[in-house]
C-alpha cells in the first residue's frame, strides 16, 4: 500500500516489501506455535538404499508443516524460525517420538528398517537429551540399534566437550550417530575418526559432480575409501541419476538416498516400499 500511496519510487516499493515480509514472518511464528498443539506437523520418509542389494535399508524422517492456508510447507521455511524461537525443542521432541513410533511399527521378522532423525544444536545442548532419546525408544519399543541420529559436524564440533559424552552414551546402547552433510564443514576425516560417530552422509554437492568432474570424483572416491578404513558406513545424499548410483556402487559406497529411488513420501507409501527392490 505504501508503494501506491507514495508513487512508484524503488525505495518505497522495497520498504513495503520488507515490511510485508516481516509481518509474514511474525504471523508464521505465531502459527508455528499453534501448529505444534494442533498437530499440523507431519513426517515424510525417504528411503535409504543398500547400493549392493538395491533393497530399502531404512528411512530418513523429514518434517513438513501442513499449514491450513499455505499448504504443505518445506522445513527450509520453518526450521530456521523454530530454531530462533526455541520452538525447535518441542518440535524436535515430537519428530523423534513420531519417527520412532513409525519405525517400531514397521519392524517385522526378517525386515528391520532403520530410522534416521535429524537433531538440531539446541536439542543436543539440553541436559535431558540422552534421557529423552532413551525414553522415546522405551516408550515406542523401537530397538535402539534401529535408530540413527543425524547431526552436522558444525553442531558436534561447536561444543564437543558437552556433545561427545552424550553421543557416546547413546552409542553405548546401540544408537547410531551420523554426520550429516559431510564435506560442507571444515573438519578432516582423520579428526572425525576420534569422534563418537558411525555413519558419514556425503553431501549432495559431491554426489552431483561424481560423473562429470574428475577431481570431484577422485575426492569422493578417497573419502569413501578412507571412511571405510576408519570403520564408518557411508551414505551418498541426493542421488538423482542412475550413472551416479552406478559410480557409487563401483566406489563401494554402502548406501544411497535420493530422488532416483524416491522423494520423501508419507507413511503408507514408505511402508509399501519395504521388502520390495527399488532397482536402478
Ligand atoms: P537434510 O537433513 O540434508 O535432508 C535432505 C534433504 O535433501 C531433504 O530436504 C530431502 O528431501 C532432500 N533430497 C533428498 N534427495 C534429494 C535429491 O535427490 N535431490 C534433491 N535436490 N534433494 C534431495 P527437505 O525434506 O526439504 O529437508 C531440508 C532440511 O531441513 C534437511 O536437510 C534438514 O536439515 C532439515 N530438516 C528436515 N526435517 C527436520 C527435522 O525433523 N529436524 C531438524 N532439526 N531438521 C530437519
Ligand atoms: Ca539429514
Ligand atoms: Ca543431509
Ligand atoms: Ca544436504
Amino acid at each position: 500500500y505504501l508503494a501506491k500511496d507514495r508513487g512508484q519510487s524503488g525505495i518505497v516499493v522495497y520498504e513495503s516489501r520488507v515490511h510485508t515480509e516481516a509481518l509474514e514472518r511474525l504471523a508464521l511464528r505465531a502459527d508455528l506455535q499453534r501448529a505444534l498443539t494442533r498437530s499440523e506437523l507431519v513426517l515424510h520418509y525417504q528411503p535409504i538404499i543398500d547400493l549392493r542389494t538395491v533393497a530399502v535399508k531404512g528411512f530418513e524422517a523429514l518434517v513438513r508443516w501442513q499449514h491450513p492456508t499455505r499448504g504443505l510447507m518445506s522445513p527450509a521455511l520453518f526450521i530456521p524460525m523454530a530454531e530462533e524461537t526455541g520452538l525447535i525443542l518441542p518440535l524436535g521432541a515430537w519428530v523423534l517420538r513420531a519417527a520412532c513410533e513409525a519405525a517400531a511399527d514397521m519392524q517385522r521378522p526378517g525386515c528391520a528398517p532403520t530410522m534416521s532423525v535429524n537433531v538440531s544444536a539446541q536439542q543436543l545442548s539440553q541436559p535431558g537429551f540422552v534421557d529423552s532419546v532413551l525414553a522415546a525408544l522405551t516408550d515406542t519399543g523401537l530397538p535402539s540399534d534401529r535408530l540413527t541420529l543425524e547431526i552436522t559436524e558444525t553442531v558436534i564440533l561447536r561444543d564437543l566437550d558437552t556433545v561427545a559424552p552424550r553421543l557416546a552414551a547413546l552409542r553405548e546402547v546401540g544408537v547410531k550417530v551420523a554426520i550429516d552433510d559431510f564435506g560442507t564443514g571444515y573438519s578432516s576425516l582423520a579428526y572425525l575418526s576420534s569422534l563418537p560417530v558411525d555413519v558419514l552422509k556425503v553431501d549432495k554437492s559431491f554426489i552431483d559432480k561424481v560423473t562429470t568432474d574428475k577431481q570431484a570424483a577422485s575426492l569422493a572416491e578417497a573419502i569413501i575409501a578412507l571412511s571405510h578404513k576408519m570403520h564408518f558406513t557411508t551414505v551418498a545424499e541426493g542421488v538423482e541419476q542412475p550413472e551416479q548410483a552406478a559410480w557409487l556402487r563401483k566406489a563401494r559406497c554402502t548406501y544411497g538416498q535420493g530422488y532416483l529411488w524416491s522423494r520423501p513420501v508419507d507413511l503408507a507409501a514408505a511402508r509399501a516400499m519395504l521388502g520390495s527392490e527399488v532397482g536402478f
